[in-house]
């Protein structure tokens, strides 16, 4: 069985942790590789690898940064098959779905290699008699990712190529249940010409994190994940006295307004409740129809397309829908279910029993499509994030009563409405107290040159991911003030400075 081990200051490395875990292929429920988990001295290895490549790189011209980061982006372009065949492996989501997931962390990597326009900083002429003022964007120093299984690459790429680009030197801990990638990316970031240490990979878990934490010489920390644990992380990392931006959970609401196209909203509710079988961020879990008509007329055309979901493995390329991660979350969501059925919600379409019979993939992670009506505030899988292919049905009287639905959860991480209504969507888009809104799109995700990042329960910190957000998360500003000579006063000054 292969041995998954860390990346540091430029090569393989084994560490000295004699704990593992194992990874598994989610299609066929068996082992396959097993992952290192690193011991705090495994992070002072890559910690110190990174700080010592830091003066250097924060030194390089950015032109010479981003043109490393320009043929990484090339060879993501050239190779991205072979990267989304390892998430699919490792994560089970289709091979579509892997490869628009590349897509979109390689476009954060375009974004990036705009940073010697982004760093260009402010000058100012003359602020007193003969006297410049200058502000300057630098980089931090050592920075870290943590980050969740369900984008074992995007999600990375959310913050090291514009971590990179700004002049930081990056280590990411990945999870531990789709670890591979991670790998992948830093040796091709070596082969696009990154000097050694400036792009490190540690694995492992709570043990690898909480050294990060608390490492001294760590400036910044970029979390995505869970709530509790992206709350802990950022009670953690800013107790220590790092800059932390961190992410968490999401449960997502979509309006439907009796207006809306309901052919269009039904199939925008398949691809964001089901697709990437729900473990996505930004997957719709909740559907709120206003009014019963919208809600009956939705579920009849659901129905027939939520039993027609083809699931399978990612080997199978008419799959749409692939396993859970492991075995351990497909029983967690199945329980969901049933406490959804106890507390009175009506189970349309059950996905529990679902059985995968394709000859080698019947252990496999797979649940079927799920689809529950007349679910209320109360229950606990409306109040709780399931990140599985359930999708939840809130019927709602009124506009207004969706929208306080929707204030009254405690994620605020995406939402959308589907309404063919522009005063209706205006007063959406403007009122609503969430991150991320979609009008008649039903997965929000802002592209690599806007910010990623929800309200609430879901973010923990200032700053959201890539775009202009992700340039101030990794840089610091410094303002300079000169005068020369010719300008300086030659008494001493004892009052407060005011340069007129
Ligand atoms: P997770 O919180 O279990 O793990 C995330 C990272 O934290 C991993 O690297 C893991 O090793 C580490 N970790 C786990 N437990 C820890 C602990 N006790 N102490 C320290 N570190 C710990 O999340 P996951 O299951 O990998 O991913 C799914 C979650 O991520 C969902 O809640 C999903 O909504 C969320 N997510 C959020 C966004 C967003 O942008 N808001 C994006 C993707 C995923």
């Amino acid at each position: 069985m292969s041995k998954i081990t860390h990346f540091i200051n430029g090569a393989p490395f084994a560490g000295d942790s004699d704990r593992a875990a194992e990874v598994f292929n989610p299609a066929t429920g068996s082992v396959e590789k097993s992952v290192v988990l690193a011991s705090s001295a495994d992070v002072d290895t890559a910690v110190a690898a990174a700080k010592s490549a830091w003066p250097k790189w924060s030194k390089t011209p950015a032109l010479r940064r981003v043109r490393i980061l320009d043929r990484f982006k090339n060879i993501l372009w050239d190779r991205g098959d072979q990267l989304a065949k390892i998430i699919s492996a490792e994560h089970g989501k289709t091979h579509d779905d892997a490869l628009g997931e590349v897509t979109r962390g390689l476009e954060v990597v375009e974004f990036a290699t705009s940073a010697p326009s982004f760093l260009k900083g402010e000058f100012s002429e003359n602020v007193g008699t003969g006297v410049d003022s200058y502000m300057i964007r630098q980089s931090l120093g050592v920075c870290a990712g943590i980050t969740p299984f369900n984008f074992p690459v995007m999600v990375p790429m959310w913050m090291f190529p514009i971590a990179l680009a700004t002049g930081n030197t990056f280590i990411l801990k990945p999870s531990e249940r789709d670890p591979s990638a991670s790998l992948l990316l830093a040796q091709w970031l070596k082969e696009a010409g990154l000097p050694d240490g400036v792009f490190n990979v540690i694995n492992g878990d709570k043990v690898a994190v909480d050294a990060l934490l608390h490492h001294p010489d760590v400036k910044a920390i970029s979390f995505v994940g869970s709530t509790p644990i992206a709350q802990y992380i950022h009670k953690t990392g800013t107790a220590n006295g790092k800059r932390v931006q961190a992410l968490g959970g999401a449960k997502n609401h979509m309006i439907i307004m009796p207006d809306a196209d309901m052919d269009m909203a039904a199939s925008a509710l398949m691809g964001a409740g089901f697709g990437s079988a729900g473990e996505r961020c930004m997957a719709i879990s909740v559907a709120v129809p206003v009014t019963d008509a919208v809600a009956d007329a939705l579920i009849e055309k659901l129905m027939p397309q939520i039993k027609a979901l083809k699931i399978g493995p990612a080997s199978d390329p008419s799959s749409q829908m692939g396993p859970l991660i492991t075995a351990q979350h497909l029983s967690k969501v199945k329980g969901y279910i049933t406490s959804g059925e106890e507390q009175g919600a009506k189970i349309v379409i059950d996905g529990r029993n679902f059985k995968q019979d394709k000859l080698g993939y019947e252990n496999g992670h797979f649940i079927g499509g799920t689809l529950l009506d007349n679910v209320t505030q109360d229950m606990t899988c409306y109040k709780e994030e399931i990140f599985g292919p359930v999708l939840l049905v809130v019927r709602k009287g009124s506009y207004q009563d969706a929208i306080d639905l929707i204030h009254g959860h405690e994620y605020a991480n995406g939402t959308a409405i589907f309404t063919r209504d522009g005063d209706v969507a205006r007063n959406f888009s403007q009122d609503i107290e969430v991150g991320m809104v979609g009008i008649n799109v039903p997965i929000p995700v802002p592209m690599a040159f806007h910010s990623f990042g929800g309200w609430k329960s879901s973010i923990f910190g200032d700053h959201h991911m890539h775009g202009m957000e992700g340039v101030r998360f990794f840089t610091r500003i410094k303002t300079t003030t000169t005068r020369w000579p010719s300008g300086m006063r030659t008494d001493p000054e004892f009052t407060m400075p005011t340069l007129g």
